[in-house]
């Protein structure tokens, strides 16, 4: 049987920043990923015009400290997310014009979710949905705006969401104004070379300790550590780091049984559904119409679209499509799915919208290793899942971005979680995770 001193499950950013920390303390570490590539719910791979493209995760916000920092300590850069020329709002394919009142109304009702997340939302607004709260406000256009934007934020149907757990999610990532915005805001950045680049470069690191094609499929708990059960043969730990999203983890079976408490967890959060594609063009043409490519549909099958090309490089137009609006794309062709996304947005953009360069594409719901993005979010009624989410289990530490108090669902919150479960690791083992604490 394998030994090592820890075992890690899962090369996200949560698994490969654990692993990384506790490889600096000099620590025998083993990560086991089941796919057959690190990364997670963050992958790159290369346009017909050579630049890096994102299918996951792509997005560093103003306040995500340790993403900057090991981007720059590989030596990538951040360049800032274009906002070059005018958005646009439409609603039955058309262009409309979003008037002082309905802005007024809807910035209201943003503003009722800001104070509930400042002030905590109580238990009684587990008990209800977004769906239901957002059919409460004055004015149909105000109000579809509001129900384009949030599951756009949040990557769920707002009848799956309850306010509780949109208001912690808010809280979590430093108020609303933050959460949606680009320059200061969750969306200020992009990465060279892309977040599944960087992924790359930390299993790079890591070397040999790193096994793909690895997947866990048990875990024995016993007095003096755990064994892992791999299809490659067992692994022997003093300690475990799951840093797998919660409903995919409950796949992995516990000897014994997973307590009560654990177990809620794993029942009661389910990720999101997401599909995003990016189309590359030679150039960002649809500035020459005075467009900043962004687009915010009131109705039709892509609520949103942005502008993610590379300065001075070709044009990256990125779609993000939630909930059954995803699931709807499934269903059709993978020639249909793409002509359906780029119709959406030809009319406002130009025809030359319909001919890419390149085209990529992920329903990430339909990925079996993450089940799904941005992260995983609560049941209604079962908010107190995610607050039970990082607390250990004997010597099976949980991490995953979900488990992170600050940027949760964030690639952020992937490494505040991981430099978390390393640290509490490293305090089980009668060691100090030097350089962890000190970053803010
Ligand atoms: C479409 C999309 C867009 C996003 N946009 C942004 C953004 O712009 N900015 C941002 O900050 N965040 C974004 N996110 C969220 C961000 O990508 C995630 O929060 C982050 O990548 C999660 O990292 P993680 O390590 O916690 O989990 P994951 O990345 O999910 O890693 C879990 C790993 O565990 C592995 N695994 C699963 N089961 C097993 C098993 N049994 N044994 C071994 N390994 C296993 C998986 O294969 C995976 O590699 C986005 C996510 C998606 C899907």
């Amino acid at each position: 049987m394998e030994q090592a001193t820890v075992a890690v499950i899962g090369a996200g950013f949560a698994g490969l920043t654990a692993a990384r920390a506790l490889h600096a303390h000099g620590i025998d570490v083993r990560v086991l990923e089941a796919a057959d590539r690190v990364g997670g719910r963050a992958q790159t791979e290369r346009s017909a015009a050579g630049t890096p493209v994102d299918l996951g995760g792509h997005w560093i916000g103003h306040h995500h400290a340790r993403m900057i920092s090991l981007a720059e300590g590989f030596g990538m850069t951040l360049f800032p997310t274009p906002e070059i020329g005018e958005a646009v709002v439409l609603e039955g394919g058309r262009r409309i014009r979003i008037g002082p009142l309905t802005m007024a109304a809807a910035a209201a009702a943003l503003l009722r979710l800001e104070l509930l997340a400042r002030t905590g939302a109580g238990p009684r607004w587990d008990d209800v949905t977004v769906a239901d709260w957002v059919a409460g406000i004055l004015g149909g256009r105000a109000r579809r705006l509001v129900e384009a934007v949030l599951p756009e934020a949040t990557a769920c149907d707002l009848d799956r969401i309850s306010v509780g757990a949109l208001a912690v999610g808010i809280r979590s990532a430093g108020g609303l104004r933050t959460l949606l915005g680009t320059a200061g805001g969750a969306q200020e950045s992009l990465l060279s070379g892309g977040a599944g680049g960087l992924a790359e470069k930390l299993a790079a690191e890591l070397g040999s300790a790193v096994h793909l094609g690895r997947p866990a499929t048990a875990v024995t708990r016993s007095a003096d550590g755990v064994t892992i059960a791999t299809p490659a043969g067992s692994v022997r730990a003093a300690r475990a780091i799951v840093a797998v999203p919660a409903p995919v983890a409950a796949g992995i079976r516990h000897h014994p049984p997973l307590p009560r408490e654990r177990a809620y967890v794993q029942d009661n959060l389910r990720m999101g559904t997401i599909y995003k594609a990016i189309a590359v063009y030679d150039r960002p043409f649809w500035r020459e119409r005075g467009l900043s490519g962004a687009i915010v549909a009131l109705d039709g099958p892509v609520p949103a679209a942005f502008d993610v090309s590379p300065p001075g490089g070709p044009g990256h137009l990125c779609v993000l499509i939630p909930g059954r609006a995803a699931e709807a794309l499934d269903r059709l062709t993978a020639a249909e799915r793409r002509d359906t996304v780029l119709a959406a947005v030809a009319g406002q953009l130009g025809y030359a919208t319909m001919n890419p360069l390149s085209w990529h594409e992920k329903s990430w719901h339909l990925d079996p290793h993450v089940g799904g993005g941005y992260t995983a979010i609560p049941r209604p009624g079962a908010l107190d899942a995610l607050a039970d989410a990082a607390l250990p289990t004997g010597p099976i530490h949980w991490a995953g971005s979900e488990t992170a108090s600050r940027w949760s669902g964030y690639l952020e919150g992937a490494v505040v979680s991981g430099e978390r479960a390393a640290d509490e690791v490293l305090a089980a083992l009668g060691s100090t995770c030097l350089g962890v604490h000190s970053k803010s």
